[in-house]
């Protein structure tokens, strides 16, 4: 929904827009978040977290850690949990999107300390009929980023909008500029990295396939 709204729908819309903002920005801590999310989804396939561990790659300790909202796991630590579960990365920071059509707007988040040069902004949740999810992602300067594989079917969707990267599939980098895109399998490994020395943004369309 968007602010521009005949004057007698007034009030509605700016309930639901101040309602659409607080749920997003008042998420005091991350780690609660995946916290929370991360035991309803074992609890849901019923995995102890050795169970857990075998299928995400990730140590029991470290789980365990995350379950307790003691640490945010990494970008990558939470790839192998989202993996491991065949869940959306999005479903561990964000809640699934609505069909409602409004205007979207989220922020740049830094997901662990170690994380430190990218920025996660999840512009379109994970949406359970299209299986898709949207990301704005901020590489700094010098930043490089290497993603474990995603499970079968996944696709990335890279389209640069600021700056210039590389992206690795397939073993090799690949160039892109402004305005520039690239799709690839994102079930194999593959990474990303700043190469100028200014911030370079681009959007990561994930497709989880059929
Ligand atoms: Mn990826």
């Amino acid at each position: 929904m968007r602010y521009r709204a005949q004057s007698s729908q007034l009030n509605i819309v700016r309930y639901n827009v101040q309602a659409f903002f607080i749920k997003r920005f008042t998420l005091e801590n991350l780690a609660t978040k995946i916290a929370s999310v991360l035991k309803a989804y074992r609890k849901e396939k019923g995995w102890s977290l050795d169970i857990t561990s075998q299928k995400t790659g990730v140590s029991k300790a470290m789980l365990g850690q995350i379950e307790r909202g003691e640490s945010s796991p990494t970008i990558a630590t939470l790839w192998k949990i989202a993996s491991g579960f065949g869940v959306s990365f999005s479903s561990f920071v964000e809640d699934t999107t609505s069909r409602e059509s409004h205007v979207h707007r989220s922020a740049f988040r830094q997901v662990h300390p170690a994380d430190d040069k990218i920025r996660v902004l999840p512009l379109f949740p994970y949406d359970e009929e299209l299986r898709f999810e949207v990301f704005i992602i901020e590489l700094l300067p010098g930043c490089e980023h290497l993603s474990p594989p995603h499970q079968k079917g996944v696709a990335e969707h890279v389209i640069v909008s600021q700056g210039e990267i590389e992206v690795l599939v397939n073993g090799s980098w690949v160039h892109l500029q402004e305005n520039e895109g690239l799709h690839f399998d994102a079930s194999l490994p593959h990474g990303y990295r700043n190469i100028s020395a200014t911030k370079a943004v681009f959007h990561d369309i994930i497709h989880y396939g059929i």
